[in-house]
């Protein structure tokens, strides 16, 4: 049997669009990026890359390239938001390696994405900037650029992230999806390596390799070094509003510094660092009713489909399971006749995964978030107990086996 060769655009060259392009490539197809903004658009923030990613990462052949960018953490610490007492400790390094084959990392978003970037170029994938997509036609397979243009292809994927048009207009046109707010944004920023190993009070959390969290009534704050230790990320899960979708609004950081100030004295000491923070609406997206358009030729991946709150840092890292399983699937079709079908199974491969993770997220928000009292005594005892079950989702572990041991090639 002739392996089939199909021309895909992938609408959205962030991270989920790229690695998706990538393993599609990599099975032969011909795959086109569409990119809206004029230059890669990751912002100077940190993501995390649990294991569940690196297994595809590595599997593309381009785990190497990441490893001069990365950080790698011990633990992931919980801690009380005041005192810095830790809560609960989920060992990393190396435990994630020995338990699932793959290690846990931190990066620079604007790291990730080049060199995503420069591996689909190497391979020969088409990245368009400037390429903002108006509307797509299922019926006849047709994106409508905004500047005129349009394009047909055999396959079109939306990865144009939490406000997608590619959702909007060819799969769920039906009715109106709004992002649904939690409530709460992220301030984000970081400090030098000169700045923090300057300071006494905070050299050890560049020096002693872990992913904090002091968690509070509403707010918590997640901090690691990225870029191998040249930088130090903070993110500050905070009440407050943003516009969705849009990622680098300017914060204020007196504001900033305000909502923390009954938090332990090491993060007070660490935010004196902050000169300018940018703000983030934390939002996720409803269960959608499908991913995969009427006709069948077009699918939803990445935050297009299942934007996700961030409390278990799993967006990306399902973004790219989405690709991995797409691009397995697809290399079964003959012919182009097949793709609704390889579409919806893939679906079925991914969607009930996908809405477990969404709310595990959600779960692990209103968790953190409890303020002091019964529940969160109630919390902190559980989490002590160490007996294998959490409230804390990254810890218990069958959440976490699940999780982080699933492989989206042949799960
Ligand atoms: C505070 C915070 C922390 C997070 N931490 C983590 C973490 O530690 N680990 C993790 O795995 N995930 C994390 N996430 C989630 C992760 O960032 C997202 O899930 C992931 O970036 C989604 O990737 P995507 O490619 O689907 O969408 P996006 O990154 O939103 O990319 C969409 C792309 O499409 C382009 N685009 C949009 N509209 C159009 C259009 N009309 N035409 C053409 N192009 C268009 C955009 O310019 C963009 O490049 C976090 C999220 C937040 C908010």
């Amino acid at each position: 049997m002739t392996k089939a060769s199909f021309n895909v655009i992938v609408v959205g060259g962030g991270i989920g669009g790229l690695a998706a392009a990538i393993g599609l490539k990599r099975k032969g197809h011909n795959v086109t990026i569409l990119e809206g903004s004029s230059s890669l658009s990751e912002v100077g923030a940190g993501i995390q890359m649990p294991p569940n990613s690196i297994r595809i990462l590595k599997e593309y052949g381009i785990y190497e390239r990441f490893v001069p960018y990365v950080t790698k953490p011990k633990n992931i610490i919980l801690k009380r938001f005041d005192t810095g007492a830790a809560l609960s400790t989920t060992p990393l390094d190396p435990d994630m390696t020995d338990v699932y084959g793959y290690p846990y990392l931190l990066i620079h978003r604007y790291d990730y994405q080049k060199i995503l970037f420069e591996a689909a170029t190497d391979l020969g994938i088409e990245y368009k900037l400037n390429t903002r997509i108006d509307r797509v036609d299922d019926a006849t397979a047709t994106i409508y650029a905004e500047d005129g243009t349009t394009y047909t292809a055999d396959l079109i994927i939306g990865a144009d992230g939490i406000r997608s048009r590619v959702r909007d207009t060819a799969v769920v046109n039906d009715e109106t999806v709004l992002p649904s707010p939690s409530g709460n944004c992220a301030f984000r920023a970081t400090v030098s390596k000169e700045d923090m190993l300057a300071d006494p009070v905070i050299a050890h959390l560049m020096t002693d390799i872990n992913s904090n969290c002091w968690i509070g009534y509403r707010r918590h704050v997640m901090a690691y070094p990225i870029r191998n230790g040249e930088m130090y990320n903070i993110v500050m899960s905070h009440p407050g509003q943003a516009s969705v979708g849009k990622w680098n609004e300017p914060g204020d950081v007196e504001e900033m510094r305000a909502h923390y100030k009954n938090f332990d004295p090491v993060v007070r000491q660490l935010l004196t660092h902050v000169k300018t923070v940018l703000k983030w609406v934390l939002a996720d997206l409803p269960m959608l009713p499908r991913w995969v358009s009427e006709h069948g030729h077009v699918l939803l991946i990445g935050d297009a489909a299942h934007a996700m709150l961030p409390y278990l840092a799993q967006g990306a890292a399902q973004a790219i399971e989405d690709g991995a399983t797409l691009a397995e699937e697809l290399d079964k079709a003959t012919s182009a006749s097949d793709i609704p079908e390889v579409l919806k199974k893939v679906q079925k491969r991914r969607k009930r995964r996908v809405e477990t993770i969404q709310a595990g997220a959600r779960k692990n928000g209103h968790i953190w978030h409890l303020p002091d009292g019964d529940e969160q005594e109630e919390r902190d005892a559980l989490m002590a107990a160490r007996d294998g079950h959490s409230p804390d989702q990254w810890s218990d572990r069958e959440f976490q086996q699940w999780l982080f041991g699933w492989n989206a090639f042949t799960d």
